[in-house]
C-alpha cells in the first residue's frame, strides 16, 4: 500500500497535543452535559457521518480520552433499514466504505465493529447497550440525515456524557458562533484560519488494547437483543455486499451507481485523478457539464466523510496549478461547503421556508398566487417526463448517476419553482428528488443548494412573476453557459438502472 492510502498515515510532521486540543475545543459539542461514567469499560466512538479513520477528529478525541484514562477504544458503526430513502444505492456505498474502514482498522490494530440491521423490526438498541458500558460516547457532529436528532435522543437515554465532534469542516465549525449572512461574510473568516487548520497532525494510537475477553463480551452485548452480529467486512467481496444489500428491507428500485464505488480508497483515487486531469482547468471548465469532467465528482465521498476535506485542500495546493483554478476549487470545498454546514448547525428549522430571510418571506407572500407556467405531478418529475429536455436530462443524470453536474443542478432546482403550486411544494419536492437519488444527498450541502434556489444567501433580483425577488435561472439560457446538446447526449447515453 502506498502512503497516500495508508490508514492513519504518518503525517509529514507532528503537531503537539496542544494544537489538537485547541482544534477539538472548537469542534466539540457536549450534547447532554452528563458526567463521564467512572466505571466505564471503554471509550465508545460511534461512527455515523465520518466513514474513515484518517483525519477523523471524533476518533482523535476518542483516542485521546481513552489514553488519558487508560481504557480501550471501541469503534462502532451501524446501518439501519429505516432511514428516509434507504435504498440499494446508499446502502452499497456505505457498506463498501465500511469495508475499507474495517480493513484499515485491522491494519492499524484498532477495534472496529459494524452491525447491519437487515429488517425494520431488528433490535434497535445495540448502541444503547454499548453506551451503557462506556466511559463516554464520542460521535460525529452532523446536523442532517437524521444524525443530530438520533444523537440527541441517545444522549437523553444514556447516563454518561455524549460528545459530538465536527470532522466535516476544514476550519472548525465552532469558530463561527452565529449563522453567517452570506458567502462573502464567512469567506474572509475562513481565509484567516485556513492555513492553521490545515496543519497535518500525527495520529495517536490507543495505548490499551481491546482484549479477547472484551471482544467476546461486546459480541454478546450486540447479540443480546435479538441475535445481531458484526459483519465480517474485511473479507467481503462486492458480490457478498450485494447479497447483504439484497437481504435488507429497503427500496431495491434505486440501484447502486457502479461508477462511484464507496470507500476511502475510491475517494482518494477520484481525488488524484481530478487533481491530475481537471484541476488545472477548473476555473474555465467547472460549468461545462457536457463531458462529465470539469468538476471533481468528490461530493459523495465528502458527504459520507470517506475523505477529509483538509486533505483535498492540501493536495490541491500541492499541485501547483494556476491561482485562479486553485482558488475557485478551494472556495467550493471550504467557503460554500462550510457555509452550508454553518447554516444547518446554527439555524433552527434550517430546511424550512420559515428560516429564509425577511425579503424572501415578503416576496413569497406577494407572489404566492401568481399563475405558474406549468405544473407536473411528482411522479412525472421523478421520471423526467416534462416538456423541458434539459431538465429531463438533469433528472435522468440524478436517477442513473446519483448526481447532477453543478451547473445543471442549479437550473434543475430553480426550475421546480415554476412547476409547483407553491414555494412549499417546490421546497418539499426538491428535497424528495435530491435526497432519494443523490449519493451526496441528505447533506448540509443539499440544504444549502435547495434553500439557495429559494433565495438563501442571496439578495433580491428585481421583481418577476413567480420569482418575485428570487434570482431567476431558466434552462432556455443555459446554452450561453455550457454545451447543452452535448450534455443531453451524454446523459441520454446512461442507462436507467
Ligand atoms: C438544488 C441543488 C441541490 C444540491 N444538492 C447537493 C447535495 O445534495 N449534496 C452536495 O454535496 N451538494 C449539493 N449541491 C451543491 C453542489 O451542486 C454540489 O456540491 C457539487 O455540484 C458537487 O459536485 P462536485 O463534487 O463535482 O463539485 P466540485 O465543483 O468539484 O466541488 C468540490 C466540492 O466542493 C463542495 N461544493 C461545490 N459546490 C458547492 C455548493 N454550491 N455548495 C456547497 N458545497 C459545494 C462540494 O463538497 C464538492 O464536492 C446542490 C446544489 C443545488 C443548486
Amino acid at each position: 500500500m502506498d502512503s497516500a492510502s495508508a490508514p492513519l498515515a504518518a503525517a509529514p510532521h507532528r503537531l503537539g497535543s496542544e494544537y489538537v486540543r485547541d482544534q477539538l475545543v472548537a469542534r466539540t459539542v457536549d450534547v447532554n452535559g452528563k458526567t463521564y461514567r467512572p466505571d466505564g469499560e471503554y471509550v465508545l466512538y460511534w461512527m455515523q457521518s465520518t466513514h474513515r479513520l484518517e483525519e477523523n477528529w471524533g476518533l482523535r478525541a476518542a483516542i485521546r480520552t481513552a489514553n488519558r484514562v487508560n481504557l480501550p477504544l471501541v469503534i462502532h458503526q451501524g446501518l439501519d433499514p429505516t432511514y428516509p430513502f434507504a435504498a440499494d444505492r446508499h446502502h452499497t456505498m456505505i457498506l463498501q466504505g465500511a469495508r475499507d474502514t474495517a480493513r484499515h482498522a485491522e491494519q492499524s490494530g484498532l477495534h472496529y465493529q459494524f452491525v447491519l440491521r437487515r429488517r425494520r423490526d431488528d433490535d434497535r438498541r445495540v448502541v444503547d447497550r454499548l453506551a451503557a458500558r462506556a466511559y463516554v460516547v464520542v460521535t460525529d457532529l452532523f446536523p442532517t440525515a437524521g444524525i443530530r436528532d438520533r444523537v440527541a435522543r441517545l444522549a437523553e437515554r444514556v447516563t454518561c456524557r455524549v460528545l459530538a465532534i465536527d470532522s466535516v469542516c476544514t476550519v472548525p465549525s465552532g469558530a463561527f458562533t452565529k449563522a453567517e449572512f452570506a458567502a462573502r461574510t464567512i469567506r474572509p473568516k475562513i481565509a484567516k484560519l485556513l492555513d492553521h487548520a490545515l496543519e497535518p497532525v500525527a495520529e495517536d494510537m490507543p495505548r490499551v488494547p481491546v482484549s479477547e475477553a472484551l471482544r467476546a463480551s461486546l459480541r454478546a452485548t450486540i447479540a443480546e437483543g435479538g441475535g445481531l452480529a458484526p459483519l465480517p467486512l474485511p473479507d467481503m467481496s462486492d458480490e457478498a455486499i450485494a447479497g447483504e444489500v439484497a437481504a435488507c428491507e429497503i427500496d431495491h428500485a434505486v440501484g447502486p451507481v457502479t461508477s462511484v464505488p464507496g470507500g476511502t480508497e475510491a475517494g482518494l483515487a477520484r481525488l488524484s485523478a481530478f487533481l491530475r486531469d481537471d484541476l488545472p482547468s477548473y476555473a474555465e471548465r467547472r460549468n461545462e457539464a457536457s463531458d462529465g469532467h470539469g468538476t471533481s465528482g468528490l461530493s459523495p465521498y465528502l458527504h459520507y466523510g470517506m475523505i477529509p476535506s483538509a486533505r483535498v485542500v492540501r493536495d490541491a495546493r500541492a499541485r501547483g496549478v494556476s491561482a485562479e483554478s486553485l482558488d475557485a476549487f478551494v472556495q467550493q470545498v471550504t467557503t460554500w461547503r462550510e457555509l452550508s454546514f454553518n447554516w444547518c448547525v446554527r439555524t433552527p428549522g434550517f430546511d424550512q421556508l420559515a428560516s429564509l430571510p425577511a425579503w424572501v418571506q415578503r416576496t413569497m407572500a406577494e407572489h404566492a398566487d401568481d399563475p405558474r407556467p406549468a405544473w407536473y405531478a411528482l411522479d412525472a418529475l421523478e421520471a423526467g417526463r416534462t416538456d423541458d429536455r434539459l431538465w429531463n436530462a438533469a433528472q435522468h443524470e440524478l436517477v442513473t448517476q446519483g448526481i447532477i453536474h453543478n451547473y445543471p443542478r442549479m437550473l434543475w432546482g430553480k426550475t421546480v419553482l415554476l412547476w409547483t403550486t407553491s414555494y412549499e411544494q417546490a421546497r418539499a419536492w426538491l428535497f424528495h428528488l435530491n435526497d432519494k437519488y443523490a449519493l451526496d444527498g441528505r447533506d448540509p450541502n443539499s440544504v444549502g443548494g435547495i434553500m439557495w434556489c429559494l433565495g438563501l444567501w442571496d439578495r433580491p433580483w428585481g421583481n418577476k412573476p413567480v420569482w418575485g425577488g428570487i434570482r431567476p435561472m431558466v434552462t432556455s439560457r443555459a446554452k450561453l453557459k455550457f454545451d447543452v446538446e452535448g450534455y443531453v447526449a451524454r446523459v441520454r447515453g446512461t442507462r436507467l438502472l
